[in-house]
């Protein structure tokens, strides 16, 4: 993509209400748009970070055979009072609306009730089970504070996927499956190092849930982590008697403060109790199916990763996620030269986003800083009568210059 044909413009300064790092950063690089507090738009920058942190989440949760939907935002009242979550006094997030004729309606939240009657639909006998259909939605929250930018939005992108098992064994296999798919999307998002699967309450059905909760100084969650086990404990099941269960010692732990970026729950029938999901087994008997919900929240992703990756110039994508790998940069009077770079580059796959603006080489330099894709390529005229290019990593900052041959075995896909 050439910079000329982007509608955004970087800008030195970020709106005074914004008070997250994450969000200044995006809007100053035009990634997002804020619309007012917790709600932003992804402008198409933006939008192809977090269309690659999904495709990281979609490609992990189809290797444990989850089925992508695509659900409804409006959901009716009715499915929500079975379960006893319409009440703001049990659930006190909703947006709720109505039809013209009165009939209650709410703006989705989460999935769990509207799913588990969806499925009454498909789920009849043990044959058709286990599924694991799944889900990348705007969910809509009314958070009451709302000051961490794209980390705790109003209207916010999750993935959700629900797990429908005949019995408590195979619900159990599933979940141990997924939980090592969510390691590995976090060690794709270059967060592995800095993610624990965090021991966490588990409702009625499992003694705990988990959480995938990310160090970040910027954390809302107090965590105990246990470095050598790889694992920790969030503070609401901090307890002598839960560090028995685990067979942890207090001194074995340490205190941070992180962010939840997923998590998994056994539901077990407390949904499929209320809203009537059963199935017939091989015996013909009938019984309740057994579930499961796993959340990851792709747009808070993007925000956390923005937060962590970035310096006192702009942000720092890691490659998997970076809007483009490379940031191309002409400068002079090399306008056929830096074209058939471009072409050459992007004909070979290289995602590139060209700076051909008619622009002083220092904002073409601070605005390369600003948007921190990997890689900076700069083209000019000195560099032309040495046939060199200058190669420079976001990360080091550090040039090396480079024939047009050996940029491009540089940047042969590892
Ligand atoms: P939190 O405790 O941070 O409010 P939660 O327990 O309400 O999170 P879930 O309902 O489990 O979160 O949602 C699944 C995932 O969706 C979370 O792990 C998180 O990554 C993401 N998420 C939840 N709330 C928000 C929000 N307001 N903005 C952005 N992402 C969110
Ligand atoms: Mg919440």
């Amino acid at each position: 993509m050439r910079v000329t044909q982007l509608f955004t413009k970087t800008s030195k300064n970020a709106p005074a209400d914004e008070v997250a790092k994450n969000a200044q950063l995006l809007i100053r690089g035009g990634y997002v748009h804020k619309e007012m507090a917790g709600v932003y738009a992804y402008l198409p920058l933006g939008k192809r970070v977090l269309d690659k942190i999904i495709q990281i989440i979609r490609e992990e949760m189809n290797s444990v055979g989850g089925n992508e939907i695509s659900m409804t935002a409006l959901q009716h009242s009715d499915v929500w009072k079975k379960s006893g979550r319409w009440d703001d006094k049990v659930m006190d997030v909703w947006f709720k609306t109505q039809l013209a004729n009165g009939t209650e309606l709410g703006l989705a939240p989460t999935h769990e009730e509207p799913i588990t009657k969806m499925m009454k639909s498909f789920i009849h006998s043990y044959k058709d089970l286990p599924v694991y259909p799944y889900q990348f939605q705007i969910k809509f929250r009314n958070e009451l504070r709302s000051k961490s930018g794209l980390m705790r939005g109003r209207e916010f992108w999750m993935k959700d996927l629900y797990s429908f098992s005949r019995t408590q064994e195979e619900h159990d296999a599933f979940y141990e499956e997924i939980s090592s798919a969510y390691s590995r999307i976090f060690d794709r998002l270059g967060l592995g190092a800095i993610t624990f699967k965090t021991f966490a309450s588990g409702g009625s059905f499992a003694k705990f849930s988990h959480e995938y909760q990310t160090l970040s100084p910027v954390g809302e969650d107090t965590i105990y982590v246990h470095e050598a086990r790889n694992l920790a404990i969030n503070e609401e099941v901090y307890n002598d008697e839960v560090l028995a269960d685990l067979g942890i010692n207090k001194a074995e732990l340490t205190q941070q403060t992180a962010v939840e970026v997923g998590n998994i729950f056994t539901l077990g029938t407390r949904f499929s109790d209320p809203l009537d999901l059963n199935f017939t087994d091989e015996n013909g008997e009938s019984k309740p199916v057994i579930m499961g919900s796993y959340g990851v929240g792709p747009s808070r992703l993007m925000g956390l990763i923005a937060e962590h990756f970035a310096d006192d110039k702009g942000l720092i994508w890691p490659e998997e996620v970076a809007p483009f790998r490379v940031y191309l940069i002409s400068i002079g009077n090399v306008k056929a030269e830096a074209d058939a770079l471009y072409e050459q580059l992007t004909s070979q796959g290289i995602e590139v986003l060209f700076d051909d603006r008619d622009e002083r080489p220092g904002a073409k330099f601070a605005d390369a800083e600003l948007l921190g894709i990997p890689y900076r390529v700069t083209i000019s005229e000195r560099l032309l009568a040495e046939e060199k290019l200058e190669f420079t990593p976001r990360s080091s900052g550090e040039s090396v210059l480079l024939t047009a041959s050996e940029l491009l075995a540089k940047l042969a896909r590892k």
